[in-house]
């Protein structure tokens, strides 16, 4: 029976082996709570990232020549070159290492770090405004003011630099009347737009006291969480261009940013109608609190105004650049 000795040996070794393995190799991928990571070094090689990892603070950098992304553990905070992008999840750590969501990873922070690119042929030429509200909806109040008339305002003020940028324009509400949200980007599709973008101002958010800032949505992924809580109803016609729709929230966000120094409440992900149904990518921004004093400031005369409508025109021209890159001019 020496031969089954032999074999119950092998068996053994082969048993310690396996049993060794996740500690001489760890596993890329860890499930915490039911939700799998990606081991965040082995992550930032293929995205050719040097990582910095500091196990007692959380903070984790990810640089290259180009580009800096710093986050924290057991926040979904994501800063990239100094924009704040929410993460669907915190980033997690286990056994002193840092552990990226999967999702995020391969949703959120890849598109960013490597933008999508269009098929050759494909350019940004008709762009959609969507005015917030409008006719019987009034949309946010602060005292006598009415988001509806602010947001008809920028559209027609960034109607007039879209077309000097070169752009063709389509207004889906070019009066105050009401548009049901979910009808607004069947006007659209219908009329071919190669992008889409909703104006509104944010209202006091909750009793517990006002906020201030900048917010700039896309549409949460199919079967993804949105920022501000609730899921996603599946796979919706904008999730098509979840790349392109991350790529142009994060531009024109970050534009925004840059020249009219709002607060930044980040590049966030919902679920609204808007966003759903639009057929080429899309964002809605939120430009400002109505109630806030300092975002009063860009909301109201026409001169912020302006300015505000600029820095969407310079984050459309970034995206268009980057989307279209390698492709012949005309
Ligand atoms: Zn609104």
């Amino acid at each position: 029976m020496l031969w089954l000795r032999l074999l119950c040996c092998l068996m053994l070794a082969c048993e310690l082996a396996a049993a060794s393995a996740p500690v001489a190799r760890r596993s890329e991928f860890v499930s915490i709570r039911g939700r799998l990571h990606v081991d965040a070094g082995r992550w930032a090689e293929r995205q050719k990232l040097v990582l910095r990892w500091n196990p007692v603070s959380g903070d984790l950098r990810l640089t290259n020549r180009w580009t800096r992304l710093i986050l924290k553990a057991d926040t979904a905070r994501a800063e990239l070159d100094g924009t704040l992008i929410w993460m669907g999840a915190p980033l997690a750590q286990a056994g002193g290492r840092p552990l990226l969501p999967v999702q995020d990873a391969d949703r959120v922070l890849a598109p960013l770090l490597n933008p999508p690119r269009l098929p050759d042929g494909h350019k940004v030429k008709r762009i959609a405004i969507s005015a917030g509200h409008g006719g019987k909806d009034p949309g946010n109040m602060e005292g006598g003011r009415k988001e509806k008339d602010y947001t008809l305002k920028l559209a027609f003020e960034l109607e007039r630099q879209l077309k000097r940028a070169g752009f063709d324009v389509l207004q889906v509400r070019d009066k105050d009347r009401y548009i049901p949200p979910e009808e607004r980007p069947v006007i659209a599709n219908g009329k071919k737009a190669d992008l889409y973008l909703a104006l509104h101002y944010n209202g006091r958010p909750t009793a517990r006291g006002s906020a201030q800032g900048l917010e700039t949505y896309c549409l949460t992924f199919a079967n993804g969480e949105s920022t501000n809580g609730g899921q996603s109803r599946g796979f919706m016609p904008g999730n098509r261009h979840d790349r392109e729709n991350l790529t142009l929230a994060y531009q024109v966000h970050r534009s925004l940013l840059g020249e009219l120094e709002f607060a930044d409440r980040g590049v966030r992900r919902a679920n609204f109608a808007e966003l759903r149904l639009a057929e080429m990518p899309a964002v809605l921004i939120e430009g400002g609190f109505m109630d806030s004093r300092e975002d009063a400031l860009k909301i109201y005369s026409d001169s912020a105004r302006a300015k505000f409508a600029t820095a969407i025109v310079d984050g459309v021209l970034a995206y268009k650049r980057l989307v279209e890159r390698g492709q012949p001019e005309q």
